[in-house]
Order: C-alpha cells, then sequence, then structure tokens
C-alpha cells in the first residue's frame, strides 16, 4: 500500500467525493491533504506518547499522531483519556452526527488499536452544550462496513459518475471551480 489517507477526509468523501479530487488539484499542489506518504507514518510510528501529548496533569493524551498500515490512513485523534480508556472528539456544536464522522472516530480508533492502545469507549464531546454523546465501540459488521467505505474511497475514480445534489453544492465551497454543480452557492 503505497499512499495512506487523511482521516479527516473521510466526512468530506462522504459529502462528495468529486469534492475530495478538486481540493486535492485546485488547493493543495503537494497533495499532502489527501494522501500523506510512507515516510510520514514511518515518523508517526517513532511519535508515541511524548511531551506534547501527554498531560500527566489531567491523565490525557491529545493530538497524538496515529496511522494503520491494515486501512492505509493517517491522522490525528483529538483526545484520549489514559485511565478511563476513552476516546473523545470534541466539536464545538453538533446539531448532528452524520455517519461520516463516525468513519472518522472509528478511524481512529483501528489506528489507535493497531498501534498498541487499549481504548473501551467512544464519545464526540459537544463544546457548547457540554454534553457527552456516547458512541458504541465498532462491532465486526461495522468494521466491514468501514472497511468497504475505505474500499470505495480508494478506488474513486473523478471520471466515474455522481449524483449531483443541488443542496449539497449550495453549500459547498468548491463549486465555483465544479464543472458539475448545476446552481451557485450560498456564499457568492
Ligand atoms: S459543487 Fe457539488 S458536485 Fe461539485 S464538488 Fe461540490 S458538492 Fe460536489
Amino acid at each position: 500500500m503505497d499512499n495512506y489517507i487523511l482521516i479527516s477526509t473521510l466526512n468530506d468523501f462522504i459529502f462528495c467525493p468529486y469534492s475530495i479530487y478538486l481540493h486535492n488539484v485546485y488547493m493543495e499542489t503537494d497533495e499532502s491533504i489527501y494522501y500523506a506518504t510512507p515516510q510520514v507514518r514511518g515518523k508517526i510510528a517513532h511519535t508515541g506518547i511524548d511531551k506534547k501529548t501527554y498531560s500527566p496533569r489531567n491523565d490525557c493524551i491529545t493530538a497524538l499522531p496515529v496511522f494503520s498500515d491494515k486501512y492505509g490512513l493517517l491522522g490525528k485523534i483529538d483526545l484520549f483519556k489514559v485511565a478511563e480508556k476513552k476516546l473523545i472528539e470534541r466539536k464545538y456544536q453538533l446539531k448532528q452526527i452524520f455517519r461520516g464522522q463516525i468513519y472518522q472516530l472509528w478511524a481512529q480508533y483501528f489506528c489507535m488499536q493497531e498501534m498498541g492502545y487499549n481504548i473501551e469507549s467512544l464519545a464526540f464531546y459537544e463544546i457548547s452544550t457540554n454534553k457527552m454523546h456516547p458512541i458504541d465501540i465498532p462491532t465486526q459488521e461495522d468494521e466491514k462496513e468501514f472497511s468497504d467505505f475505505i474500499t470505495k474511497f480508494r478506488n474513486y475514480n473523478p471520471s466515474d459518475s455522481i449524483t449531483v445534489i443541488a443542496r449539497k453544492c449550495q453549500h459547498c465551497i468548491y463549486n465555483n471551480l465544479c464543472d458539475k454543480a448545476e446552481v451557485e452557492n450560498v456564499y457568492q
């Protein structure tokens, strides 16, 4: 497996796979936002729990770089409570939890498992309401769904036809660059 997918792009891929392609073409000439190289993975493997990621005061690891060879993923976790073995992603507001956001949390979970961490629970924490939203640990069936999704992401070809949804295009930041959009975005 030569290329690693960034965990942060999983939710965007569900929003519209073509948006990942447009971002890659127009915004990042070095492709670092879409795929990271195996060299980056090597660097991460040696990061571990260092001074920058672990705070003994509140027993938390934050912003830990993670990777999975199994799924070809790279990213960073938000927060891991070591004693509770709880992996948390903080969001300012969570009106709705999208499947893509759950895939991102699962992706962090699978990465950390592969790196040898023991995780017993997952959650989103909504800062604006100070609420914790527990998420189930993925079952075998969930992992199959996740694996199929990663395969779909990896095999995506921008010349494939996609279903263009006007409501999404209206809120898409790539609208002005997109040859598939049939409506203008709301930010004009
Ligand atoms: S404008 Fe529409 S079709 Fe184009 S990338 Fe955005 S959501 Fe996808």
